[in-house]
């Protein structure tokens, strides 16, 4: 018999291809494919088909005579941020800038007058905005002539690349700030600080909260609510504060709210500004939890009860059916706009993000069975548990035995399983790589979710010339062909195809890998660990010998390591799957379907 073992997972959906003869299995062929839709539903049959007619291509010319799918863990994991404390602040514009080429050096205080009206007194200080349709001769020209004229002009807010153009032209140095794209926006006639910094250097004084206090004469409590403008124009070669005088500056505060773990242990709240460390204890205080819910009104009320809408709608439930199961959290910084700002400014904010695990008492399984079969013409059983099938496709990787744990590590739950003498043992609990990705993706204020992806996945380097690299642990690659030229001094991701320039201003390699790797370590160490106390023996890790990490983020470049790292103290071998000896840690559960159904490996 020719069968297949397809493995639908969160993120990908994996097929395994095996003859089985005479209580012997040998394989045959092994892909894998994106997962079309919610794991578990009749969506998930495109991505299917997909990844079996690419197993099917490297087994070659055979017909397949059955299907085996997991029977899915009922589980639906979902990513939520919520903010802690969040600042508005109203009445202050800012420009936090930082274009390549600002003009002149120094800082500036004046009123904001448009380029071509009058100054309406000798006696004040102008910062002079110019509009785009202006040639900088022209507007070098103009601030001459009012500089000549005994006019105090302090610095210019400038639309085009000019700043330097106009900054050479004039008799005097001025802080000219230029590219602010959005110069429609700027108030006049409002008390404006323009500050540029030397070489090398960042801003000093818009980036310190005194310093703008200072300016414009702040009090204390004013002086709280425009610390996030500061905080913003930290490492800026340029930027500007604007104070409108219409308007006071409001410190808002969100109300995050508590969490609430329901649980054997009774009910256990906590507030979601006590931070990560607070709710994973909340959490780790039950032995069994039943479901968790957020304080109505607040931002965690919302929170939870848009994970379970989704998922009973998802899974075709009423939303009361729907329970939380597990959630992880961790503490990590956001980019929040600034209420007030002129030009999509933000402040980086402390921010709780939850990894929530719903549990469904239902999942659409036959249906999708029988979809599937449908669809290929071939029949499809249900066939052995996700972690039990993982463990015996894991257990495959030469070298190990009993008593064994395996840790798959997904892209939205982290699993383990764990057989000894007494049985087999599994758990699923949230945060995985996925929260990776997002955290990378909010600390580093990417906006986009395929960047932080390729970051988490491979190794930076920075072009010290256009043939050589150097990457982020010193070592150096020479290539034979010269990179193109725009690649010089920028922060480069080496991907095995092909290196991909990093644009985003301001990131240096250092900063990059460094919230790259901690990302991973809040994640993956403590959830490991978590994960491997549930399932061992007594609840003890020390007595489990072996632990193959399996799943996608096993494949991280990393992660592996970083537990090992955590693991090494219980005195645990560790180390990634190797399954059947030659297939990557991902086709675990595909390979365990089919030994599941009978007949040793070859
Ligand atoms: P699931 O079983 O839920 O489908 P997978 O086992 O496919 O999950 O794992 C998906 C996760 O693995 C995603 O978070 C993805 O980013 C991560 N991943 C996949 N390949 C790599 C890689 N080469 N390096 C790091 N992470 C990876
Ligand atoms: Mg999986």
């Amino acid at each position: 018999m020719i069968a297949a073992g397809i493995d639908i997972g969160n993120s990908t959906t994996e097929v395994m291809i095996a003859k089985q003869e005479n209580g012997k299995t040998s394989f045959l062929g092994y892909a894998s494919a994106p997962t079309t839709g919610l794991k578990g539903t009749t969506d998930n049959v495109a991505g299917v088909l997909e990844a079996l007619a690419l197993a099917q291509k490297e087994a070659g010319e055979i017909t397949i005579d059955q299907i085996f799918i997991n029977e899915t863990a009922p589980v639906v994991s979902r990513l939520s941020s919520d903010i802690i404390s969040q600042t508005i602040v109203v009445g202050s514009a800012m420009i936090g800038h930082n274009p390549d080429t600002p003009g002149g050096y120094g800082i500036g205080t004046g009123r904001t007058v448009r380029l071509g009206d009058p100054y309406p007194s000798k006696e004040e200080a102008y910062i002079v905005v110019v509009d785009r349709q202006v040639p900088f001769e022209e507007a070098a020209r103009q601030i001459q002539t009012a500089m000549d004229g005994g006019t105090d002009i302090a610095g210019a807010i400038v639309c085009r690349d000019d700043g330097v153009l106009i900054a050479n032209r004039l008799s005097r140095n001025i802080p000219i700030v230029d590219e602010v794209e959005q110069i429609e926006k700027v108030p006049i006639g409002e008390l404006a600080a323009v500050e540029v910094a030397g070489n090398a250097m960042a801003v000093q004084i818009l980036s310190n909260p005194y310093g703008i206090a200072g300016i414009f004469g702040l009090t204390p409590e004013q002086t709280k609510a425009i610390t996030p403008i500061a905080r913003t124009l930290i490492g800026a070669r340029s930027g500007v504060v604007i104070y409108s005088s219409s308007g006071e500056v409001k410190l808002g505060k969100v109300d995050a709210g508590s969490v609430t773990v329901i649980g054997s242990a009774g009910e256990i709240s906590v507030p979601v500004a006590d931070g990560a460390d607070a709710v994973n204890e909340a959490v780790n205080r039950q032995q069994t939890v039943f479901d968790i819910r957020g304080q109505q009104g607040t931002n965690a009320g919302a929170m939870f009860d848009e994970v379970k809408r989704m998922a009973a709608q998802r899974t075709g439930q009423e939303t009361e059916a729907v329970k939380i199961s597990d959630i992880a959290a961790v503490d990590t910084f956001a980019p929040i706009k600034i209420t007030g700002g002129i030009a999509g400014e933000y402040a980086m904010e402390n921010v709780v993000l939850i990894s929530s695990m719903v549990k469904t008492s239902y999942f659409p399984m036959r249906a999708l069975a029988e979809k599937m079969q449908e669809k290929t013409g071939i029949p499809v059983q249900i066939a052995g548990k996700e972690a039990s099938s993982a463990l015996l496709g894991a257990l495959t990787t030469p070298g190990v035995s009993v008593p064994v744990a395996i840790l798959d590590l997904g892209g939205g739950s982290t699993d383990a399983a764990c057989l000894d003498d007494s049985g087999l043992r599994y758990v699923h609990t949230a945060g995985a790589g996925d929260m990776v990705t997002t955290m990378i993706d909010l600390e580093l204020a990417l906006e986009d979710r395929d960047l932080a992806e390729l970051i988490k996945r491979y190794p930076l380097a920075k072009a010290e010339s256009l043939h050589i690299l150097r990457f982020e642990d010193q070592t150096v690659k020479f290539l034979e062909q010269p990179m193109p030229p725009e690649f010089f001094a920028r922060t480069l991701i080496v991907t095995e195809e092909k290196l991909i320039p990093i644009r985003k201003k301001g990131l240096t390699m250092e900063k990059i890998s460094l919230v790259r790797r901690e990302a991973k370590r809040k994640v993956f160490a403590a959830n490991a660990l978590r994960a491997l106390q549930k399932v061992a023996p007594e609840g003890n890790v020390r007595r489990i010998d072996f632990v193959i990490m399996v799943g996608g983020s096993a494949l991280d470049f990393e992660v592996p390591d970083l537990i090992n790292e955590t693991l090494a103290k219980y005195n645990i071998v560790a180390g990634r799957g190797n399954i059947l000896g030659k297939y990557a840690a991902r086709a675990a559960v595909a390979a365990g379907l089919i030994l599941a159904a009978g007949g040793d490996m070859d």
